[in-house]
């Protein structure tokens, strides 16, 4: 089932999310509608309090080539242990923030701790965009969003711009 995803600006957006006790059921069904939500928007990462749930949960899959075999991760609890100092850029952007793209420096590499929808435990290295779309999806369990990492006249003109967006998509 495809769940609404939160616009920016929302107070829900800025929260920390709480952690998980263990997988269940439950989680296991929410984590299968954030994939099906995310897929279908489309896009790469979907974090929880995306949704409105303040949860520490993000599903990713940075598989975009046609043909190319899918591979949604879901992860609970997840953390980032390890960065490399070496950085990468990427433009990004958010599916709570629609239309609008920045350019966002972070480290190239990093070895992310998580549990998986089974409860395993899990550890990966991960580099190139799967590292950029990771510690995104991980910032947004902080209550953090990437345009925060910019100027903050540049944050005030996305953030405009997405009000504006979210007063036209209400009044449809
Ligand atoms: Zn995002």
């Amino acid at each position: 089932m495809k769940r609404p995803i939160l616009i920016h600006p929302d107070p829900r957006l800025k929260k920390v999310a709480a952690p998980l006790e263990d997988s269940s059921d439950e989680l296991r069904k929410l984590a299968d509608d954030m994939l099906e939500t995310m897929y279908d928007a489309p896009g790469i990462g979907l974090a929880a309090p995306q949704i409105g749930l303040l949860q520490r949960l993000i599903v990713l899959d940075c598989v975009k080539e046609e043909g190319e075999t899918p591979r949604p991760l879901v992860m609970l609890n997840p953390e980032v242990v390890a960065s490399s100092d070496e950085t990468s850029s990427y433009e990004e952007g958010c599916l709570s923030i629609p239309e609008q793209y920045a350019e966002v420096t972070r480290p190239a590499e990093v070895t992310v701790r998580w549990m998986d929808r089974d409860g395993n435990a899990c550890e990966e290295t991960f580099d190139k965009l799967w590292a950029t779309c990771v510690q995104h999806e991980i910032d947004h369990l902080e209550g953090k969003l990437f345009i925060d990492y910019l100027s903050p006249m540049r944050r005030q003109m996305i953030t405009r711009k997405s009000q504006k967006l979210k007063r036209e998509r209400a009044r449809r």
